[in-house]
């Protein structure tokens, strides 16, 4: 089998992987879904972009607009567009003069597509949905594993203010005990979101004090822990937006997030690139069954 890798490309933090990094990330997504079972949450695909205008109403855009991508289109029609971009182009104006900002950005974590789909509901219980996408975010650096397209696996649940951070909490768990069968030493930290501007003053301390957010994080080989997962406790933030109730109450909502490159590259900064060099017990993790050498 291939060395498993991620390969640069032309642009920072966009990497093509190869067949045997792939791999790995087939049977991490069996193996995370395998130990969400006993919640069978529902599955959905999820598209790589999203509406704008929701992201905005969500204060995406106000929190975080260092990091969203927005899609810009060539206004009109082709021909007519080749023959106004030569005129500029002969004047010496920039060639991106034509473009339009388009109502979808590029998805910035794979949760937003869920919650819409239980707006304006009221739960008779708890739900549980997952979905993975590729996402996007402009990333400054282009230190290993802080990718701008990379794929987030969410596990989201929605419920009342004492079910959910039940649920947090238990999922840290769970997921530590998973990276530490992978043979991955995980940190479990407190952390807050880098929000932007004002934002930072306003939401990052409450953040921290309250404990909103975790992250598990791992050594990619930079000798800099970064997170490979983390657990959100948004409390009745989005079912406040959403119009979603439980019994009366407005509800709470959590994720957990799987970065699925960065437990690849995890993973091959401890036991190395050879996935068929593996220790059996995480090949077996992974559904690989025994070494193919
Ligand atoms: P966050 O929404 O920031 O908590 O991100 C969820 C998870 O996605 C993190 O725990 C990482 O595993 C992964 N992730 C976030 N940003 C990046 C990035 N720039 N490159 C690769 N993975 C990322
Ligand atoms: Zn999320």
């Amino acid at each position: 089998m291939l060395a498993a890798s991620l390969i640069p490309t032309e642009v920072s933090g966009v990497g093509v992987l190869n067949a045997a990094f792939e791999a790995v990330v087939d049977g991490l997504r069996s193996s995370v879904l395998g130990f969400a079972r006993p919640e069978d949450p529902q599955a959905f695909h999820v598209p790589p972009v999203i509406s704008r205008a929701l992201l905005e109403r969500l204060g995406y855009v106000d929190a975080f607009p260092n990091l969203l991508g927005t899609l810009h289109t060539f206004v009109g029609d082709n021909r007519r567009w080749r023959a106004v971009q030569a005129a500029r182009l002969a004047d010496g104006a920039p060639w991106h003069s034509d473009q339009t900002i388009s109502d979808v950005v590029a998805l910035p974590a794979t949760c937003y597509h869920l919650y819409p789909l239980v707006a304006s509901q009221t739960l008779a219980q708890a739900v549980t949905m997952t979905a993975e996408a590729s996402c996007y975010r402009h990333e400054g650096s282009s230190e290993l594993g802080r990718l701008r397209s990379f794929r987030m696996r969410e596990i989201v649940r929605i419920g009342g203010p004492d079910d959910v951070p039940a649920w947090r909490d238990e999922w840290l768990a769970r997921a530590r005990t998973w990276f530490e069968g992978l043979g991955l030493t995980v940190s479990v930290e407190v952390a807050t979101d880098p929000f932007f501007g004002d934002a930072a003053r306003m939401m990052a301390p409450p953040q921290r004090q309250e404990e909103l957010k975790w992250e598990l994080k791992a050594d990619l080989g930079t000798g800099r822990a970064q997170a490979i997962a983390s657990a959100n406790y948004h409390k009745d933030h989005f079912g406040g937006l959403f119009g979603i109730q439980t019994d009366g109450d407005v509800a709470h909502t959590a994720c957990a997030a799987f970065g699925l490159e960065r437990i690849v590259l995890a993973l091959i900064a401890v036991h190395g690139a050879a996935p068929e060099r593996w220790p059996a017990s995480v090949r077996g993790a992974l559904g690989f069954g025994g070494a193919d050498r």
